[in-house]
């Protein structure tokens, strides 16, 4: 058990870093985080080593003087994780993200498993790619298999579209062509597995998405209990099937015949978690810090249903900030990462608490416009 005191070592520096370093401070513990910006969200509250996060010998730098490591992004080469975890426990380890940050492996792994999930087809080069919309059909996505986020990176192939300009536009890297989901919600699981396999998983969450961004997240989500046990026995599975330690989100699609696919998986904090950071006893970044560092894992109940609202930088760009009306609601927990404001960049969420959220997300997309 690593208690307060001891140091924890981040690859990444973003919010999810920040919050993660604001966590492990109120709780006693030390924080370096590694990130190429000086003025990374995280460096307030960790020491930071300015480095790229493939820098090999910033990592082992970081090793040396951390008890344990993390990551806040997947966007950290699984060589780096694999060098590191020579000297020092690193959850995920390089197996595990290898996996996940391929988005071709991440699928492989998911048959493997037997777990649902829309139809797929590896695309190497055009030719593949005209292959690929045969078996797998249109509408499809047309996704690189790594380095994507938040809808970068990502093509959707109507019926009437030209592969050869998708291919083109995608920028000819190894892709992969999904099924396109007519999903009826999204959903997502976010857990905690510890080092004896010990589980603790939050409420289901439902996510609406715009221009592919997370912008609304409802807890708990607008599901069935069927569903939701459904829901949460397929996190636990991919979790398990990893072997991961510490905090995993998996994104799924609900149909409206109430099956479920895995969309996504996240070895790490995730944004449609942010609402357990204020809505539960335990937050995903402590519970985060719990597991990695072997400790119990802690409460995952919400007491009140929650509401969490994504402030993208354009928001700042396009005008004054929505900061007046946001402040003005009494219970909207306003979270503003330190970010500079940029076109479709996360740079803050509002967390509100209520009994009535459809009434605060009538509030939230007033207040977003
Ligand atoms: P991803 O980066 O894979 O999580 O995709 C971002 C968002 O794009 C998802 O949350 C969905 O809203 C949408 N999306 C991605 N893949 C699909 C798909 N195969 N079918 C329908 N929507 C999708």
């Amino acid at each position: 058990m690593l208690l307060p005191g001891a140091t924890i070592g981040v690859l990444g520096g973003g919010q999810l870093g920040r919050m993660l370093a604001m966590e492990a401070r109120r709780m006693g513990y030390r924080v370096r985080a590694v990130d190429p910006d000086p003025d990374a969200c995280a460096a307030p509250f960790a020491e930071l080593v300015q480095a790229r996060l493939d820098d090999v010998d910033a990592a082992l730098e970081l090793a040396a003087h951390c008890d344990v490591l993390t990551i806040e992004t997947e966007h950290v080469p699984a060589a780096v994780l694999a060098q590191i975890e020579t000297v020092r426990e690193v959850h995920p380890n390089s197996a595990l993200l290898g996996t996940v940050q391929d988005r071709l492996r991440q699928r492989q792994f998911l048959a493997r498993h037997g777990l649902p999930q829309t139809g797929w087809a590896a695309v190497d080069d055009l030719a593949g790619l005209e292959a690929a919309l045969v078996t797998v059909g249109r509408p499809a996505v047309l996704k690189t298999r790594t380095e994507g986020y938040d809808g970068k990176g990502q093509l959707r192939i109507g019926v009437g579209d030209d592969p050869a300009a998708a291919w083109a536009a995608l920028g000819r890297a190894p892709a992969v062509l999904e099924a396109w989901v007519a999903f009826e919600r999204e959903i997502s699981v976010v857990l905690a597995r510890g080092h004896g396999g010990e589980l603790a998983v939050y409420p289901v969450a439902e996510n609406e998405h715009r221009h592919h961004v997370l912008h609304i997240t409802r807890a708990p989500a607008r599901i069935t209990p069927a569903v939701a046990h459904r829901a949460r026995e397929l996190g636990v599975a991919v979790a398990e099937a990893l072997g991961h330690v510490g905090v995993m989100a998996v994104e799924m699609f609900l149909l409206a015949n109430g099956e479920l696919l895995v969309n996504e998986i996240a070895p790490r904090t995730h944004n449609s978690g942010h609402y357990t950071l204020g809505g539960c006893a335990t937050s995903q970044f402590e519970q985060h810090l719990r597991a990695i560092c072997g400790l119990p894992l802690g409460d995952v109940t919400l007491p009140k249903p929650a509401l969490m609202l994504n402030l993208l930088g354009d928001l700042w760009t396009d005008g004054e900030p929505p900061l007046a009306p946001i402040l003005a609601h009494p219970g909207a927990r306003l979270h503003l990462y330190g970010k500079a404001p940029r076109p479709g960049r996360k740079v803050g969420h509002v967390l509100v608490l209520t009994d009535d959220l459809d009434a605060a997300q009538a509030w939230a997309d007033g207040v977003v416009g």
